[in-house]
């Protein structure tokens, strides 16, 4: 094991040392039926991690079969919301007595700060419990006022549900994803994305030891063309749930469509802060500087394009300038780290792209970025980086997902509206100003599925996080909708 100069704790050890990192389906581990693998490696050092099986068609075709069955006759589907909600709940306190071991594995795999991997497994288990104690609330039959008849409603789970998850949050994203699903008595097909399989496999183990039925949560490994194809285009699955790229998002949306299969998308995005002349610009400076390098900048809703108003711009400036030359790149398991690697080459090339371009089309940089080094470390690691120029160059228009911000003026709160909104992405901005009356003004006016107002990336449950046009459709997630998206709606009619 590469790892093995890590401080490592005994449980993550002891998880990382099989030969081969095998998910549950339908209970039982799964080593693909041609027994091709590949290998998930530390963004942070490059070293292996895993080997993990890269799943085909037909070990996908067993998944939803594992998932139908379990649907039909594991008693999950029909079980009593309350009975449902205890399982769930205890899935959710087993993950939370976990937060260390589970924080570990995905910082290893995804390249996080450990601190930060933690988070994002306690949003996990906030996520399982917000659903499963809402699900045991709502009424599964309303009776209607009908004239002359008899009539009534009735909520029924769909039945095996797919998901194809991103790299950068892999396992809270799983639980914005499967909670609600799970929560209404569906069953469900998870395919992690081939960088960081690692947390979903392990969750798989841990629902089987929790009690959760075999077949309720089913996890495929593998690549995007042949695992995730397979998983999108399965015609056994009643609905899907993609997270990821516009690109590939369109072609699973395709896919779905030839099945008629309802799909949720959570795309990219290309955010805005708009930045009035009456914040204070040090703590504006500070939140937006820690924002773009939160996670390496790798996070679909940051505010990516810094607009500010023309009076306050170079102070503003000089003091991003000033708390960016300090954030600290390094190893993301070392604890004096602020800022840790991308998740692989190719989105390491990306940024640094990007950079090349928009400086040739014209934008000024800043801060110097390119490419990190550090010492001891073969990673791969970038500078974070300030732009500045006009909102038509290449990177102010396109998502660079990396520690880059793109600065721009404007002289009024209307040019400000048109600058936020000339982009066919609409995620998530925000809007920086003391006076609550612009800030909610803007906001409303912003196109995007998401304002925040002197915040950026605030996701408290029971708000729905999701995008429009390029940056997604189906109404987003972690909202009491959401829990309804799970259920089909079914009517009764009898004649009096
Ligand atoms: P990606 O689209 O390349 O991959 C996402 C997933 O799709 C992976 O699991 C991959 O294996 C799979 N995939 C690839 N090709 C496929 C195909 N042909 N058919 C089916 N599945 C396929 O995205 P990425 O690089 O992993 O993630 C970055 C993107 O995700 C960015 O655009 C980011 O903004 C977006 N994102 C959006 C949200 C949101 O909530 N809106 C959250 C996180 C990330």
């Amino acid at each position: 094991m590469a790892t093995a100069t890590l401080d490592l704790r005994p449980e993550v050890g002891k998880f990382l040392d099989s030969e081969l990192q095998q998910p549950l389906v339908g209970g039982k581990a799964a080593a693909g039926s041609d027994k091709a693998t590949f290998e998930t490696h530390d963004p942070g050092s490059g070293d292996k991690l895993a080997t993990v099986p890269h799943m085909t068609a037909k070990d996908v075709d067993a998944a939803v079969a594992a998932a139908q069955k379990a649907f039909d006759s594991s008693g999950w589907a029909t079980m009593p919301p309350n009975e449902r909600g205890a399982l769930l709940h205890r899935l959710a306190d087993e993950v939370e007595r976990r937060i260390p071991i589970i924080g570990q594995i995905e910082a290893l795999d995804a390249g996080k700060l450990e601190p930060h991997a933690q988070g994002d497994v306690a949003n996990f288990v906030a996520t399982i419990r917000y659903f499963a104690e809402m699900a045991q609330h709502i009424s599964r039959r309303n009776v209607l006022a009908v004239k002359g008849h008899e009539a009534w409603t009735m909520r029924q789970p769909w039945g095996p549900c797919g998901y194809i998850f991103p790299w950068n949050f892999p396992f809270l994203l799983i639980g914005w994803g499967i909670a609600p699903a799970l929560a209404a008595g569906n069953t469900v097909v998870i395919k992690p994305a081939e960088d960081t399989p690692l947390s979903a496999i392990y969750l798989s183990r841990l629902a089987k030891e929790v009690g959760i039925p075999d077949g309720v949560i089913n996890v495929v490994t593998g690549l995007g063309p042949t695992t995730g194809c397979a998983l999108s285009s399965h015609p056994g699955l009643r609905r899907m749930s993609f997270t990821g790229s516009p690109e590939v998002g369109r072609m699973v949306a395709e896919a779905c469509g030839k099945n008629l299969t309802p799909v949720k998308l959570e795309l990219g995005g290309k955010g805005a802060a708009v930045v009035f002349d009456d914040v204070n610009i040090q703590d504006t400076a500070t939140k937006l500087v820690g924002a773009i390098t939160f996670h390496t900048g790798q996070v679909c809703c940051d505010a990516t394009r810094w607009l500010v108003h023309k009076s306050i711009y170079q102070k503003f400036v000089d003091e991003c300038v000033k708390q960016m030359k300090n954030v600290k790149v390094g190893y993301q398991m070392d604890g004096n780290t602020q800022m840790g690697p991308v998740v692989n080459e190719k989105q390491r090339k990306r940024v640094l792209g990007y950079l090349e371009k928009g400086v040739k089309e014209g934008a000024k940089m800043i801060i110097e970025g390119g490419p990190a080094e550090v010492p001891g470390k073969t990673g791969h690691y970038v500078k974070p980086c300030l732009l500045e120029g006009t909102l038509e160059n290449v990177a102010a228009r396109e998502e660079i997902f990396g520690p880059v911000a793109y600065l721009a003026k404007f002289e009024s709160e209307d040019e400000a509206l048109k600058m936020v909104n000339c982009t066919d992405y609409g995620l998530a901005n925000s809007v920086w100003s003391t006076d609550l009356n612009r800030c909610s003004r803007v906001a409303e006016q912003m196109k995007a599925g998401n304002s925040w107002i002197n915040a950026h990336n605030v996701f408290p449950h029971g708000v729905p996080y999701g995008g429009i046009g390029k940056s997604g459709l189906g109404g987003g997630v972690n909202s009491p909708e959401t829990l309804f998206d799970y259920w089909r709606s079914v009517s009764c009619v009898r004649p009096l």
